[in-house]
């Protein structure tokens, strides 16, 4: 890599400071000890990580948004720049990022800017729902359950009542199981604090599919559903939303999914900004990379996390948007930059499954983790124990600044 900052051609820039993002960031730092030419900076709007998996518990109202807002100065190394600011575009040819704050050159970019919810261009969808892809997006869905239970409680009519204070939730994927299953734990307890009786509340699942968590083992899924059940949360499977109004979500069969508040969790995209940038997208958006996950057609720059369309050779499937996968792509990304700069060759990238692990409600949750399935309080302590793990290792890897004078 030539390494001359001026023209921007010694600059790594990493776009977006999430899971992918961050953690190439991090990883980097370390190993840009012996390159002082090299500059390196992180981009990202906000100036602050955001711990997604924790959202649902924010959504709940059990933690607060500050609590999943992990501030990139307490983490990141001054050796490494870093620009808030919003990303605009891309100037592909003048290998340019171009932000708010002005160009930012790039020698090599990791592009890491992860994603956004996908409406699937059902009417009404966007305009009608929340979302969940942000600390404050969940603070939102706080907000609107709170004020809902606070409708119910003025209402006199009792059927009234439990429609507005009914929470539907569109999507059976791992956020939507995870926020119904918080919700249906936490409402009965908030309820008489608005002035509801604690059986007022409800939840309802609704998922397009045959089952919710699609993809899982039957085996998990069917604990997921009783733990649900167990919670008094309504899940509707093979339920295709057609349309969402004022009145609520009207399926393809023609019923019509009443409540006081809408939340949509039925999947991801790339973000627009990717989909107008000029480079090779696949299915949702997702930028294509090739093993070493440069974007196709373009070896300077990297993509990791949701935004990167990886296939897994083994099972010939792209990988899933989940955020064991953006830390692994992300290191692998560190790895081949630092290959890079030491004229090594490059790390073909393989993903080590971890296992998968869904918390359902406050106490329990679910696991598959080798092969075998569990259910209940252990599962819920492996999932704090998980994001516990998480928080230390961002507060652990700041990397290396040089010593001061
Ligand atoms: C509610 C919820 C629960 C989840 N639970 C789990 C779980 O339990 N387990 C699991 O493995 N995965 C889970 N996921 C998925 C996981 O969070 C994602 O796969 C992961 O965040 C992807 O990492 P990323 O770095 O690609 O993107 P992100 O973490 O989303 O980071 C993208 C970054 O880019 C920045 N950015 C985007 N666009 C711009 C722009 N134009 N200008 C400037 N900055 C920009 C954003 O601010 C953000 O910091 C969950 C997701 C959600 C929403």
């Amino acid at each position: 890599m030539n390494a001359s900052p001026a023209d921007g051609s010694g600059q790594i820039v990493v776009a977006g400071a999430g899971y992918a993002g961050l953690h190439a960031a991090l990883r980097l730092t370390a190993k840009l000890r012996n390159h002082p030419q090299v500059e390196l900076t992180l981009v990202d709007r906000h100036d602050y990580h955001q711990v997604l998996t924790e959202l649902p518990r924010v959504a709940g109202g059990t933690r607060a948004a500050s609590a999943v807002r992990i501030p990139i100065q307490d983490v990141l190394a001054t050796r490494a720049r870093f620009a808030q600011t919003e990303i605009n575009g891309f100037d592909l040819a003048g290998r340019r990022l171009l932000t708010g704050a002005g160009p930012i050159g790039w020698g090599r970019l990791v592009l890491a800017l992860g994603s956004r919810p996908n409406d699937f261009a059902i009417p009404g969808l966007a305009q009608r729902t929340l979302s969940m892809y942000s600390a404050s997006d969940a603070e939102r869905v706080w907000a609107a359950v709170s004020k809902a239970l606070d409708d119910a409680a003025a209402a006199t009519d009792p059927k009234q009542q439990r429609r507005l204070a009914t929470v539907v939730i569109g999507g059976g994927g791992a956020t939507g199981v995870e926020l119904a299953g918080e919700l249906a734990e936490v409402l009965p307890k908030v309820a008489s604090g608005h002035g509801l009786a604690p059986g007022r509340p409800a939840v309802q699942l609704v998922e397009a599919g045959p089952t919710i968590l699609a993809g899982s083992s039957p085996q998990l899924i069917d604990k997921a559903t009783k733990i649900l059940s167990d919670l008094g949360v309504q899940v509707r499977t093979n339920a295709a939303i057609a349309a969402a109004t004022d009145e609520g979500f009207k399926l393809t069969d023609g019923q019509l999914v009443e409540g006081g508040v809408f939340v949509w969790a039925g999947g991801v995209k790339a973000p627009e900004l990717v989909a107008d940038s000029g480079l090779p997208t696949g299915h949702n958006g997702r930028v294509k990379a090739d093993q070493y996950l440069r974007v196709l057609d373009h070896p300077e720059i990297y993509v990791a996390g949701d935004l990167a369309s990886v296939t897994d050779p083994r099972t010939g499937h792209v990988l899933p948007a989940l955020a064991q996968v953006a830390l692994e792509e992300g290191e692998t990304v560190a790895r081949n930059l630092d290959a890079e700069l030491k004229g090594r060759p490059l790390e073909a990238f393989t993903f080590h499954n971890k296992g998968f692990v869904v918390s359902v409600g406050t106490r329990r949750g679910v696991a598959d983790i080798a092969g075998i399935t569990s259910g209940g309080q252990l599962a819920h302590l492996l999932k704090d124990a998980i994001e516990w793990e998480y928080r230390q290792s961002v507060k652990h890897l700041r990397g290396w600044d040089p010593v001061p004078g």
